[in-house]
């Protein structure tokens, strides 16, 4: 039901500054006025919209105060849900802000499920779906580029280009609407030309999107890196000295399992989540302590290896057996212990091992290298130019449909050129126009919503 009015603590449960209750719906201005006592003496209903009051919530039935709070008053429909909102700043514990929760509830409120706020505001409206999807991208942001992809989500940058090729394909499918009340031959013809030309018209617009999305996915997701080397080659002193200077500051993700540990690192505002091999800084080699089998999935689960070796030692049986393993993945190989007099890995060996990586020559200990380190990750990222617009594709879903999109067009030249009927090609065209409609959230199912939304936080 949308009309039924909800609340819940919007902020970070702990101790703070202040603490926010957000209520929302046709009757929250009027629940809020059961518990809340302004100093100047109104009632919030006879409010104008977006003002701010001072004053008490007190118990209705006892009369005791529970708290001082400022009340924030956004009336429909320019409110976030599109209903009416009522935000009341508590102060940030939990004591005052639970109490003032339940006489909410008590008052004729319900509890907001997970990510409920922003489902209204996509149900009423406000936002669309992948507008609404940038609001989790914005909260969960990891650099300064990732929520920048994640602003222009909001701003509705990506929902624009998506109506744009949108209405592209309805013009298409009017054209052939058109076309196919006259059959005859040379008519007929010309009209296939056109629908292929406007056909490629649309895959070029898809293909554009389609280009930034994994660098887009990595802003978003953050690049899955592992660290792989023998034992004491320095893979712990490595990440030790990335840590030192890039470590991110970011909390626990909910909803992400991690049976792995990482780190995440800020590099270049690039994210980088350096998968830590079973406690690769405790010592000890990943290889041996964690088998093999292991090993390979760590591998499997990287976007790009970083292979240790060490330029003090020959390279051994068992680099040689790491480096088979990294074969298959975008590798970096780093020559560490460069600063050690004595050299005595041979490097034209190395290099002919691992044709197509990259080399760098690395000194953990003294910190060298590890700026053309920084360079190789963003070049591998950004395919070597940095572009500066930031990518518009960045959620695996959107990626999918556009793909999905992109193999219906395919499907719709191969009919085309093999003289297909015109109203069998509008069926494939059709398709087309809903998988993209299902990034904005205009042709989507119930079940993909409600996923969506499961994914949130409650208060949001
Ligand atoms: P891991 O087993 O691969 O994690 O290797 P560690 O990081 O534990 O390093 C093994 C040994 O090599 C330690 O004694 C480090 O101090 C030393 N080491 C690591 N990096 C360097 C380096 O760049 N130069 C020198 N000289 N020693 C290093």
């Amino acid at each position: 039901m949308l009309t039924d009015t909800i609340a819940a603590i919007a902020t970070a449960v702990g101790e703070s500054g202040i603490g926010i209750i957000r209520v929302s719906g046709e009757q929250a201005i009027a629940v809020v006025d059961k518990v809340f006592s302004a100093k100047r003496a109104i009632r919030l209903r006879e409010c104008a919209t977006h003002t701010l009051h001072l004053g008490y919530i007190i118990d209705p039935v006892s009369g005791e105060k529970v708290d001082e709070v400022l009340v924030s008053l956004m009336r429909r429909p320019k409110s976030f849900t599109g209903e009416d909102v009522v935000e009341i700043n508590c102060h940030g514990g939990l004591v005052p802000l639970r109490k003032t929760l339940e006489l909410l509830l008590k008052a004729g409120a319900r509890m907001a499920e997970p990510g409920e706020f922003t489902k209204r505001a996509f149900l009423n409206g406000r936002i669309d779906l992948a507008q609404a999807e940038s609001v989790i991208d914005i909260i969960r942001a990891k650099t300064d580029a990732s929520l920048n992809v994640a602003l222009g989500q909001l701003e509705g940058r990506l929902s624009e280009r998506i109506r744009d090729v949108r209405r592209m394909i309805v013009e298409l499918l009017a054209f052939i609407e058109a076309n196919i009340d006259f059959p005859e031959e040379d008519i007929e013809e010309i009209s296939r030309g056109e629908i292929l030309a406007r056909v490629e018209t649309i895959r070029t617009a898809i293909a554009d999107l389609l280009i930034s999305a994994e660098q887009g996915r990595v802003y978003r997701e953050g690049l899955r890196v592992v660290i792989v080397g023998r034992p004491n080659v320095g893979k712990s002193s490595l990440l030790n000295a990335l840590l030192k200077e890039k470590r991110a500051i970011v909390t626990d993700i909910p909803g992400t399992t991690r049976d792995v540990l990482e780190e995440i690192l800020n590099i270049r505002g690039i994210p980088v989540r350096i998968i830590d091999t079973a406690g690769i800084r405790e010592t000890g080699d990943p290889i041996e302590r964690i088998g093999v089998e292991k090993a390979q999935e760590y591998l499997n689960l990287a976007d790009l290896v970083l292979l240790v070796l060490d330029a003090g030692e020959k390279l051994s049986a068992e680099d040689r057996r790491i480096i088979e393993m990294a074969q298959k993945k975008p590798t970096i190989v780093l020559i560490n212990k460069t600063d050690l007099v004595e050299q005595r890995l041979n490097e034209q060996e190395v290099e002919e091992l691992v044709i197509g990586a990259k080399i760098l020559r690395i000194s953990a200990k003294e910190e060298l290298g590890l700026n053309e380190l920084d360079e190789k990750i963003v070049e591998i990222v950004t395919g070597g130019s940095i572009k500066r617009e930031s990518p518009l594709v960045s959620n695996i879903r959107h990626k999918i449909a556009l793909e999905e999109a992109q193999a219906n067009l395919a499907d719709v030249v191969d009919a085309c050129v093999a003289g297909v009927s015109l109203d069998c090609l509008a069926i494939d065209i059709r398709e087309a126009w809903e998988r993209l409609g299902e990034i904005t959230g205009e042709t989507v199912t119930e079940d993909i919503i409600d996923q969506i939304f499961s994914q949130f936080c409650i208060g949001k």
